[in-house]
């Protein structure tokens, strides 16, 4: 295990040497930026507005070269290193205090292979880069539900969003990567070279190096779909949750649908003023085939109540891939998200998630419940090191809040709600929604679950001192 030199930000400097620092910085074709450069503050900053911290350096990568100098300085000086991708690991594990950042932001190509249905994507792009570059073919893979999330830790955690249960996780669309090792060994991993690797990528987290490009398997989809995204009366959630489950029991693997139960902000411009303060139930759903099949299989859903309104309809996918974008602002808002394995779908269970959801601190606060069907339930975890494909449904509270006075009263809301519902769940979570992963390593091992020791052999592999530290950590099976 490398022991990490710990220093405060301003002392690093000295202690590795204003030679060294220049020496690095010289054979950089990116920047490397340092605390006094005008730049730091900014690039400082990762989505989550709670995460205030200052490393010692940022080294932005603009190619495979600057990240494999990067990795081996950070080694040789044994810095905390911090991988950043999108920067929207809520738990703000995209950078670090007083070590370095790898920021592979300026690395966010796409090029598309629209004869072999593959797209290849640098390791700091984000969904809205995929879905741009490969629409063009009428293709897509199965990214997230924001689209300025990184693909990179999306990826690597797994990944849910409207095209899971027709074509699986996005974890399960990877299909090769290169990857820059602990060693600073630049590899590539495929179903037929280091396959352990991809593996262990598909859903094990950033244990195992800084993936510099990753390939995904497309499929054709739009450019239009039907896509359902109504709101109902909170005042009927239970019933409405009860009519979600039975609605996705039955529901053919073309359709993924999220339900959401939360509060229309004041303020909102999205919605008329009298509709301000309204509790609500969501259900946003796509389908992933032709729309006007789509439009009759989503009608149970918009047709269920009476719908406070109702904003469904066929539209381009990557229109649909951003309706969620501006409830999500970037630095502005404070953000604790948290999930659980919904192992009991019983009314009883429906019943005590309504009777807490609008209860929430922040009315930007949400309960989100994600099905988990067709595509993702028929792989297997030799596949995957993904472990959250057994329970039928994810849930998730997101609780958003503007002030930071506000900061404990939310996270213990949230702590508490979930405490509740703990009789429903196996424990495991996932680990793309853990909080500020508090729990540490018992987390890991609950959630990782069968494929745990097979990851801590492939991190004693590939990264036997824990360089990559600063993500779902898996300990070297070594240690
Ligand atoms: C607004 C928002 C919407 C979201 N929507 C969804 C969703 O629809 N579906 C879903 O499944 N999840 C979703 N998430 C959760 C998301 O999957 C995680 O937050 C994920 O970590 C984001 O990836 P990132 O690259 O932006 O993160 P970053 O914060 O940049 O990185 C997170 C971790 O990934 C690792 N990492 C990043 N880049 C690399 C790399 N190139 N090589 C190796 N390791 C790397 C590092 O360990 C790092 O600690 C959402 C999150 C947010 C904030």
């Amino acid at each position: 295990m490398i022991k990490l030199r710990v220093v405060n930000h301003q002392h690093v400097r000295k202690i590795i040497g204003e030679n060294n620092l220049q020496r690095l910085g010289n054979k950089l074709d990116g920047d490397l930026i340092l605390p006094d450069d005008p730049a730091y503050h900014q690039k400082r900053k990762v989505w989550n507005g709670m995460i205030d911290r200052y490393p010692a350096m940022i080294v932005s990568c603009k190619n495979n070269q600057d990240v494999i100098r990067a990795v081996n300085f950070a080694r040789d000086q044994r810095l905390l290193v911090a991988i950043r991708g999108g920067g929207h690991n809520v738990a703000g594990l995209a950078t670090c205090d007083d070590g370095m950042v790898i920021d592979l932001s300026p690395m966010h190509a796409v090029s598309v292979n629209p004869d072999k249905q593959m797209a290849y994507v640098e390791g700091g792009a984000r969904w809205t880069d995929v879905d741009a570059a490969t629409q063009v073919y009428g293709l897509a893979t199965p990214g997230g539900v924001v689209s300025d999330t990184g693909v990179a830790g999306l990826t690597l955690g797994g990944g849910f969003g409207y095209l899971r249960n027709k074509y699986g996780l996005t974890c399960d669309n990877l299909i090769g990567a290169d990857v820059v090792t602990a060693d600073g060994q630049l590899i590539h991993t495929s179903e037929s070279e280091n396959q352990e690797l991809l593996w262990g990528l598909r859903g094990g987290g950033g244990n195992f190096g800084v993936v510099t490009r990753f390939e995904f398997q497309l499929h054709p989809l739009g450019p239009e779909v039907y896509f359902c995204m109504v709101f109902h009366p909170g005042e009927e959630t239970g019933k409405a949750l009860q009519f979600f489950r039975d609605f996705t029991q039955q529901a053919p693997d073309e359709i993924s649908v999220l339900a959401s139960i939360g509060t229309v902000p004041e303020g909102s411009e999205d919605f008329p003023e009298e509709l301000h303060g309204r509790p609500f139930i969501a259900f946003a759903a796509l389908y992933a085939g032709d729309p006007v099949i789509g439009e009759a299989a989503l009608a149970p859903l918009r047709n269920f109540d009476v719908p406070l309104a109702d904003f469904s309809g066929r539209m381009a996918y990557q229109v649909a891939q951003t309706l969620f974008d501006k409830d999500y602002p970037a630095h502005s808002m404070r953000y604790y998200w948290k999930s659980l394995n919904l192992m009991d779908h019983s009314d009883r269970a429906m019943d005590a998630i309504a009777s807490q959801a609008h209860h929430q601190v922040s009315q930007f606060t949400t309960t989100d419940i994600w099905h988990i069907g067709g595509a993702i339930k028929h792989i297997s975890n030799d596949l995957s090191a993904f472990n959250g494909r057994h329970p039928d449904y994810l849930l998730n509270v997101e609780a958003n809040w503007p002030d930071a006075e506000d900061d404990q009263e939310n996270i213990q809301w949230t702590r508490n709600y979930l405490d509740d519902l703990q009789p429903y769940t196996d424990g495991g979570l996932y680990l793309n929604f853990a909080g500020l992963q508090e729990e540490g390593a018992s987390m890991m091992q609950l959630s990782f679950g069968s494929s745990f020791d097979r990851l801590a052999a492939l991190k004693q592999k590939y990264d036997p001192g824990n360089l990559f530290r600063l993500n779902q950590n898996i300990e070297p099976s070594g240690q």
